[in-house]
């Protein structure tokens, strides 16, 4: 199985070689959400926190909304 190292704390990660590149892996050390940006070498990338309706919300300009 690959593994790296979580960006964050170090940590050997192991990653299922049939995973798909952007899978999000949860850091068992750290909590930190990391997408897998590569799969050969594996490489990971750490996610920001994201809150639920992060990208529902902000798009609400309306410039054809004016009667
Ligand atoms: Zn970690």
């Amino acid at each position: 199985m690959p593994s790296t190292t979580c960006p964050e704390c170090e940590e050997r990660i192991f990653v299922d070689a049939n995973s798909e590149q952007g899978r999000i892996i949860t850091c068992e050390d750290c909590d930190s959400n990391l997408e897998l940006v590569g799969l050969d070498p594996v490489e990971l990338d750490v996610v920001s926190q994201s809150e639920p309706g992060e990208y529902s919300d902000g798009f609400n300009i309306r410039e054809h909304d004016e009667i």
